[in-house]
């Protein structure tokens, strides 16, 4: 009813062809050319200039019609990439899963892409479950709009004319908030499982529902994301999990009893019953970060998720007469070696991790120069954030955070007075590390990275 109304509304490109796209104008989709990033602009002239159709498309364009501020603006192009690198300056062609020009102006990237086909379903190059593993066809706008996963994901704004071209009834569906997929979802999500996981995840982030069609096939066809390659399925949990809707899609995927295969890590997430609270804690605390617009960092997520694993490992090392601190140490590198090839977990994450970790036991000593020296690390702050979230969970006593933060805070007299008197053999303890490490070593944690 609604989408026959807008159909009404919105005036037709091609009057007569009835397939073909709506052209929406800018007084009825309401995207002021203001909240368009000028780096985008930019491009999209440059490249009309030069005789090409280029849009801004995608994300951007539906966050903006959804009132949300979108993260990065990606532009499509009738150029292709060469053609597009001949037109800027700072420009490099890029080849992953296909090629497309990174574009620089000023400090801001802006991710151009030609216009592709969908390769027709028996020319395409796939596993032997049916995932396309290339598909790179350049096409006409058209078919870019038809290879597109979501109808609110292929919508094309101009910033000249500030129309928006709509093939697929995008702009209609937001507005009747559904998330609807283009084609037969099954077919979709065969050739392309992350689609599954995209579907929930926009779905949460912006308010919509997945239309019946697009979420009934998902549980039976969750175990295809088994073929997902790890790094891929990294990068698209971590969007999920740094969207600011973390607890809502984690829910919705449980609610759908998509945890299980659907993902190791929700798996490894959600099956610790004792870190189960804990968890949550922290996907809240970073939903709430993202929404005040405060940095979240992957390390910190990811440190917080698998430390229960750690929790148990170090137990079941003590259990065997192992000493406490270097087993805590050695179950850190069980952990991260075992879960991190699962997660595919970059190093340079897999190192804040670490860091994070490796400052816990530190805030049990309060006394002599050790707490000293624990405030002026980087990461002093992010590990206390850390200590905080454990403490609410009912892991260790809110007493110890709340001691360290009246600590950081107090001026030099009172944080001498706060010091407690050294626990028996600690002492003697430091003397002897100090003679093996005359270089003022500071317990394992040499390798901070800074950048919260
Ligand atoms: P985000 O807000 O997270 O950036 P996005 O929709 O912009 O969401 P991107 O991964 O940046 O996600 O993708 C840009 C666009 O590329 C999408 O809007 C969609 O049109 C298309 N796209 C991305 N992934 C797929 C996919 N798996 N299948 C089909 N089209 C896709
Ligand atoms: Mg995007």
């Amino acid at each position: 009813m609604i989408r026959k109304l807008l159909r009404k509304v919105f005036r037709r490109a091609a009057p007569g062809a009835s397939d073909g796209p709506a052209l929406i104008p800018a007084q009825s989709h309401g995207i002021n050319l203001d909240e368009v990033s000028y780096a985008a602009k930019k491009v999209c002239t440059v490249l009309q200039e030069g005789g090409y159709q280029a849009f801004v498309v995608g994300g951007a364009v539906r966050d903006l019609l959804a009132k949300q501020l979108p993260k990065d603006f990606d532009v499509a192009t009738s150029a292709t990439p060469d053609e597009v690198k001949r037109l800027f300056r700072r420009a490099r062609i890029i080849g992953r899963r296909f090629k497309i020009v990174h574009v620089m102006i000023g400090q801001e990237l802006i991710e151009v892409s030609t216009f592709r086909a969908m390769v027709e379903a028996d020319a395409a190059e796939k596993d032997e479950h049916g995932r396309i593993l290339r598909d790179n066809e350049y096409g006409s706008q058209e078919e870019d709009a038809l290879r597109r996963d979501f109808t609110v994901n292929a919508l094309y704004y101009d910033p000249t004319t500030q129309n928006i071209i709509d093939y697929h009834h995008g702009v209609a569906d937001l507005q009747q908030k559904t998330l609807r997929m283009i084609g037969d979802p099954k077919v979709r999500y065969r050739e392309d499982p992350v689609r599954m996981l995209r579907a929930v995840r926009l779905g949460a982030k912006l308010g919509l529902t997945i239309d019946p069609a697009a979420s009934r096939p998902i549980r039976e066809m969750a175990e295809l994301m088994d073929n997902v390659p790890a790094a891929r399925l990294f990068d698209e949990m971590l969007k999920l999990l740094l969207s600011g809707h973390a607890v809502k899609c984690l829910k919705q995927l449980r609610e759908e009893g998509l945890h299980h295969g659907l993902l190791p890590l929700l798996d490894v997430i959600l099956e610790q019953p004792m870190g189960e609270r804990f968890v949550w804690l922290s996907l809240e605390n970073t939903d709430e970060r993202v929404s005040q617009g405060k940095p979240v960092s992957p390390g910190f997520l990811f440190a917080t998720l698998l430390w229960h694993e750690v929790l148990v490992t170090w137990e079941a090392r003590k259990a065997k007469d192992e000493h406490a601190h270097p087993a805590l140490f050695a179950a850190m590198d069980d952990v991260l070696g075992t879960q991190g090839e699962k997660l595919a977990i970059t190093r340079r994450i897999a190192g804040d991790i670490k860091d994070i970790w490796a400052l816990q036991p530190r805030f049990e000593k309060r006394s002599g120069k050790a707490p000293f020296r624990l405030l002026e690390q980087p990461r002093y702050r992010a590990g206390w954030d850390f200590l905080r979230l454990r403490a609410l969970s009912g892991e260790i006593d809110m007493e110890l955070v709340e001691w360290w933060e009246q600590f950081a805070h107090a001026g030099g007299n009172e944080r001498e007075s706060m010091l407690t008197a050294p626990a028996a053999g600690e002492g003697r303890k430091r003397r002897r590390r100090r003679k093996r490490r005359p270089a003022g070593g500071d317990g394992g944690n040499s390798g901070t990275s800074a950048g919260e």
